[in-house]
């Protein structure tokens, strides 16, 4: 787009110094996707990422069945096809929900190689792909993001793209759940359902499928090896540990945009409280983003005002409901005993896990019934089955 030389790739020379249109930070699943969107349109796009290479390691990745809407995945990426969840309380009340025989809800992936098949498609749709380059200061003027530093380049534009997930120093979210992730084998659980199992204090377990192993982890504010090891002594006795990883995942945005630069995916706190399936959110987030920088090209307007389209569009199609969920957990996490919980449970057993009219009357009936009578308003206006909150 009017550029004086063309130098490599989409990067151009203006004025004796390096340029594109739009230069994303990070090549995670929201940098990728922002990219794609970009570099398809017809901008000169610059996708940096500091690792060289994503294939490698075996964390896995679960993925809602809504991600065919983006990408075609190869069956060689499958660790397993999820057909159901299992959800079970501190007393150890189960409530099961699937979908029929051969209708799969969700799909195990490998991590590395998925990453790896977005940057993919980023790069086939024009993106300039710099791996293995770590952007280390931001350029700033007049109080606006106007490109970036690396260790070996200064790249300038009128756009950047804040994709560095929880790293980001431009990070923007609420809070952060710790947690540990333990890749387990000799386990005997059905392949096709995922395990949630709710602790004492709202720490949740999530045993996830991968080939013929388990992957579990153990997300909470504070979370530790001991109540990990003690989960699957008690639990899951014979199950031998095989790795072990620790790692962090933002819930809640607080803002999209900051000093016109754009933020997206975990930067912005974009994943759902609830179920924290981040990677589908960030996707989204990506894409929105992606859209409103060809507008801004389109109409030749980089101002607050057509950056903020972003904004609203991200609030429309997650947003809100994220700061529902942010805020229903919230109220649980305080009000909610350990026998609230189990009680929440029995009650909503009785109807398959939904919360239905009678279950609600039981809920509000029963003890305790100002909290019932709070809690009964707040779903409400979340308008959801736990189905939902687990799996949408
Ligand atoms: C243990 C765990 C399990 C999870 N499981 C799931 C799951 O099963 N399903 C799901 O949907 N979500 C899951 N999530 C959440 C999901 O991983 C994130 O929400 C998602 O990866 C966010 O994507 P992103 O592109 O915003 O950031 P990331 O995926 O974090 O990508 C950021 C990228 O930026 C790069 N980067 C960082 N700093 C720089 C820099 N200075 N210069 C250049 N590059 C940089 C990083 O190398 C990285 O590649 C899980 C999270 C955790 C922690």
């Amino acid at each position: 787009m009017g550029h004086d030389q063309r130098l490599y790739g989409c990067i151009n020379m203006t004025d004796g110094k390096l340029s594109c249109d739009v230069v994303i930070i990070g090549a995670g699943p929201s940098g990728s996707m922002a990219a794609k969107t970009c570099a398809k349109h017809g901008l000169d796009t610059v996708l940096i990422e500091r690792e060289k290479d994503f294939r490698e390691g075996t964390k896995p990745v679960l993925l809602h069945r809504r991600i065919f809407d983006y990408i075609k995945i190869d069956d060689r990426f499958l660790d397993a096809k999820i057909r159901g969840i299992r959800i079970i309380s501190p007393d150890r009340t189960e409530i099961e929900m699937h979908e029929p025989k051969n209708f799969e809800l969700f799909f195990s992936l490998n991590r590395g190689r998925f990453n790896d098949e977005l940057v993919k498609l980023a790069v086939s749709a024009g993106t300039q792909l710099m791996s293995g380059e770590e952007v280390v200061e931001l350029i700033k003027e007049d109080g606006r993001v106007r490109g970036v530093k690396t260790k070996k380049d200064e790249i300038r534009s009128n756009l950047v793209i804040d994709a560095r997930g929880i790293e980001s120093k431009y990070r923007s979210f609420k809070e952060v759940d710790s947690c540990i992730e333990y890749l387990v084998e000799d386990v005997d659980l059905d392949r096709e359902y995922i395990h949630y199992s709710i602790g004492d204090k709202f720490e949740f377990f999530y045993i996830v499928p991968k080939g013929d192993k388990f992957a579990i982890t153990l997300f909470s504010s504070n979370p530790t090896e001991e109540q990990m090891n003690l989960f699957i002594k008690e639990n899951l006795p014979e199950a031998e540990v095989i790795e072990k990883y620790s790692s962090q995942i933002p819930f809640g945005s607080n803002g999209t945009i900051k000093d016109g630069m754009m933020l997206v995916g975990d930067s912005a706190g974009c994943a759902s409280p609830f179920s924290r399936f981040g990677v589908l959110c960030a996707i989204d987030s990506g894409i929105l983003a992606g859209e409103t920088i060809v507008e801004a090209y389109e109409e030749n307007d980089f101002s607050s005002d057509l950056l903020s389209r972003y904004e609203k569009r991200w609030y429309k199609l997650h947003g809100a409901r994220n700061d529902i969920e942010y805020d229903v957990r919230k109220f649980l996490e305080k009000n909610l005993s350990r026998e609230d919980v189990n009680s929440l449970f029995h009650i909503l057993k009785d109807e398959d896990g939904f919360f239905t009219d009678a279950s609600f009357k039981k809920l509000v009936g029963s003890r305790r019934s100002k909290l019932r009578r709070t809690l009964f308003e707040k779903f409400k206006r979340y308008d959801c089955s736990i189905w939902d909150l687990f799996v949408r």
